[in-house]
């Protein structure tokens, strides 16, 4: 991943990418106290366009708030910044990686008037979980690791040191042979997977769990819009795991795992066992938004 061509914006100005280094004794190398985003860039027919630059920028902003963390950039810089990391690397689709972190300059939780830095690189990512998994769904498992409890790191926040939870979970559903994990909150009920926002389907309406565990996901915001666009009615509520065995179809949102059906859940087969209607109503129109097909919401789309 380092070794490549390209540039990546640190600090307010584009570097070469073999270059764009940090010391070991920055301070979020240590703790995780850091915030980032994931972002995508779509090909559209008029040229490459972020996905909901703003949304995201905002995002990052927020999560920089509640982290007490004062970002050194104004959100327009930013903004530029991320046009810049997808033009200047010459891609027409990207994943793009906004970060930022604080400094070397002392070690300890107690260290204050850290410098805090911010970076964007940008590169080709395609399908988070393959190709196949958008066409026939995933195997997931219900994980041994609870999402974070409100009051232990904030899930409001993307914030680094939130994914070493995430990475526990994920692994271990990898390694028992599933390919992704289900975080249920503490009280048992479902939050989301280590990357993405859960949906069910029942009976022709749409539920996903409130936010009280969970990431304000942007993919998810922009399922709820165009479900209800298209007359299928959204339900904000707690979900248990058995909803999700006795759902008729589920699948995941994420910026990096796009609009991805889930099979099974703990070896029970939702539904079909394969993507369901409404389903692939949802991710169509999801992709036709993202590269520009849909007669609507060019509002979401940012041209580099
Ligand atoms: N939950 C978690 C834990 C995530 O990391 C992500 C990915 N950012 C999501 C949900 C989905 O959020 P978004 O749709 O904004 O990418």
């Amino acid at each position: 991943m380092a070794d490549r061509d390209g540039f990546i914006w640190y600090d307010g100005k584009l570097v070469p990418w073999r270059e764009a280094t940090t010391h070991v004794l920055t301070h979020t190398l240590h703790y995780g106290m850091g915030v980032f985003e994931g972002v995508r860039a779509y090909k559209t027919d008029r040229g490459t366009a972020i996905f909901r630059l703003k949304e995201h920028t905002d995002r990052l902003f927020r999560s920089a708030h509640i982290l007490g963390m004062k970002l050194p950039f104004d959100k327009n810089t930013l903004v530029e910044a991320q046009l810049a990391a997808v033009r200047e690397n010459g891609l027409d689709a990207a994943y793009i990686r906004p970060m930022a972190f604080y400094g070397a300059e002392a070690m300890g939780i107690s260290a204050k008037n850290l410098s805090v830095h911010v970076i964007v690189a940008a590169w080709k990512w395609g399908a988070y979980l393959g190709q196949e998994a958008l066409e026939k769904g995933i195997r997931v498992k219900t994980s041994s690791f609870a999402r974070h409890h409100v009051n232990i790191t904030m899930c409001k926040a993307k914030a680094n040191g939130n994914y070493m939870n995430s990475i526990l979970a994920h692994k271990e559903a990898e390694q028992d042979g599933y390919d992704e994990a289900l975080l249920l909150d503490v009280d048992g009920f479902v939050a989301e997977g280590s990357g993405e926002n859960i949906f069910i389907v029942r009976n022709g309406k749409l539920y996903t769990p409130d936010l009280t565990s969970a990431l304000e996901g942007i993919t998810r915001d922009t399922i709820i819009q165009l479900a209800v666009e298209i007359g299928v009615p959204v339900i904000e509520k707690r979900i248990t795991r058995d909803e999700v065995y006795a759902a008729d179809e589920a699948f995941f949102t994420g910026t990096a795992a796009e609009v991805t059906p889930i099979r099974e859940l703990d070896n029970r087969v939702i539904g079909a066992g394969r993507r369901g209607p409404i389903t692939t109503q949802l991710q169509t129109l999801f992709f036709d938004c993202v590269t520009g097909r849909h007669p609507q919401h060019q509002e979401w789309l940012t041209y580099v």
